[in-house]
């Protein structure tokens, strides 16, 4: 054969591998679909599949060909692929809780009441593990980690507004069931249905916990956000806490703390990463603004978010945060009553929830013009102005929304200063927080 014939036909042997393995395997699936929630690759039997960042910084499964023995298997078990096998079925809103911890350390410390603190608690009393999302050592990323430590509690709660990597989570997770030990798994509902797919509802000792779940934005765009403060701050990123509550939970403040002592809080009315995510919607997984999850039916035993009120929550509670929680099976009810000593509970109507949180009612978003802007411009810009710029916010715009933030913040701090609770004890250093136990 010549060179030239020799040359076509390992074109067309290739081209022959490659079309096979577009149309039995995870890359056919479009990144408007997929959740990232990684279950491919904890699946892939030759662990031909990576999640690799693409262009606007979120994971995307990628198929190392030369391993890929094309079973068949990522597809046929994907979440969002409409024909897939064993699909796993939810669970209704069985009952509705508004709760908190009693620790009010705690509670200041966490995203909202801190009922993920007192469910994790019970297990590791208990001796068992718990999977939840961490931010890396410098804080730039963030990823599930599973441990039995009070170090892993303090690790994983509070919220992260960014995806977290997965890796080969529901692997270890699988490990740890079958020694007999309980895990108790946190996440989004996308990685709880990925969860018990991957373990196929197998384990009694698993117990799931998802949160009503707004949609997860864009590991680049918070690298970005980091990169314009410790510019303007001269110093590198030490801490990044979310739904700080210094100045009260509704504030929705953002909080960062620089390695030279230096802090930074922007609250609702003028953070650039709040009004991005929430106003703009500017930088989240493409999925998310039109999730399948987005329901009441949910995935975990037990679901956790954010309870904004009812007449029979008094308002005050609103300054430390409180957690909405439903059961959805008797797992999580069991669950609930063992964490039930360090919480506050009080029955609400699962309407009272579902009408706080419009990600539990099929809401979806349009994707946002301005979305491919954002990450067109977003390395070379300051987060600031582009979000600013974006959002259409002039000069007027920022000085009326910079009084509001001004005024609220002098009225919360009244607010606290009279309820005697004043909120000093934010803390920046987890390794500081000290509920009174040893675990
Ligand atoms: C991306 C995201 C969007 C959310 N959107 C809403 C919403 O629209 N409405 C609402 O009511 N609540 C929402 N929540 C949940 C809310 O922020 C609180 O987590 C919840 O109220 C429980 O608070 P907590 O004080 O009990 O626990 P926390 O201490 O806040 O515990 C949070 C738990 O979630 C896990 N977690 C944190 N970040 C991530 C992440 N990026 N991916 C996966 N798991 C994570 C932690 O490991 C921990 O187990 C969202 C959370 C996240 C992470
Ligand atoms: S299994 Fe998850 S990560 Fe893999 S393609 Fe499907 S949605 Fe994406
Ligand atoms: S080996 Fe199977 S599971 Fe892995 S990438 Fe190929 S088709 Fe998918
Ligand atoms: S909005 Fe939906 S797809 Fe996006 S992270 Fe949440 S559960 Fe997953």
């Amino acid at each position: 054969m010549n060179s030239f014939l020799k040359q076509r036909y390992n074109d067309i042997k290739k081209y022959r591998a490659e079309s096979i393995a577009m149309q039995d395997n995870i890359e056919s699936i479009s990144t408007s679909i997929c959740t990232g929630c990684g279950l491919c690759a904890n699946l892939c039997p030759t662990d031909a599949i990576t999640l690799e960042e693409g262009s606007e910084g979120l994971r995307m499964p990628q198929i190392d060909l030369k391993k890929c023995i094309h079973c068949g298997v990522c597809l046929d078990r994907c979440v969002v692929n409409s024909k897939r096998r064993n699909p796993t079925e939810p669970h209704f809103m069985e009952e509705g809780y508004a709760a908190w911890m009693k620790n009010q350390n705690i509670r200041i410390n966490s995203t909202s009441g801190g009922i993920y603190y007192a469910l994790a608690s019970s297990l590791l009393d208990a001796g068992d593990y718990i999977c939840g999302c961490a931010f890396t050592d410098d804080y730039k990323r963030a990823g599930h980690i599973i441990g039995n430590t009070r170090n892993t509690l303090l690790r994983t709660m509070r919220s992260k507004y960014i995806q977290s990597d997965i890796g080969l989570a529901y692997r270890k997770i699988r490990e740890v069931l079958e020694s007999g030990k309980k895990v108790l798994f946190v996440g989004a509902p996308c990685q709880v249905d990925a969860l018990r797919s991957y373990v196929e509802d197998q384990y009694e000792n698993l117990v799931t916990c998802d949160f009503v779940c707004r949609g997860v934005n864009s590991p680049k765009a918070y690298q970005n956000f980091l990169r314009t403060l410790e510019k303007k701050f001269g110093s590198k990123v030490k801490a990044v806490h979310f739904k700080n509550k210094r100045f009260g939970w509704t504030s929705l403040s953002t909080h960062v703390i620089f390695e030279n002592g230096k802090s930074y809080y922007g609250d609702r009315f003028i953070d650039p990463w709040i009004n991005g995510y929430i106003t703009g919607h500017f930088f989240m997984r493409e999925c998310c603004y039109n999730c399948k999850y987005a329901d009441t039916e949910r995935y975990g035993d037990i679901t956790i978010g954010d309870f904004w009120g009812s007449d029979s929550i008094a308002s005050e509670e609103l300054f430390a945060g409180v957690s909405c929680v439903s059961v959805n099976t008797d797992k999580g009810g069991k669950l609930l009553e063992q964490a039930s000593d360090r919480l506050e509970v009080f029955p609400v109507t699962i309407s009272e929830i579902v009408d706080g949180n419009g990600c539990l009612n099929h809401s979806t978003l349009k994707i946002p013009a301005e979305r491919s802007a954002f990450f067109a411009r977003c390395e070379r810009e300051d987060f600031d102005k582009l979000v600013y710029e974006l959002l259409g916010w002039d000069y007027l715009r920022k000085c009326k929304n910079k009084a509001k933030s001004l005024i609220t913040t002098i009225r919360n701090r009244r607010l606290n200063r009279k309820s005697g609770e004043y909120i000093n004890g934010i803390l920046d250093d987890m390794e500081e927080l000290n509920d009174g136990e040893t675990i």
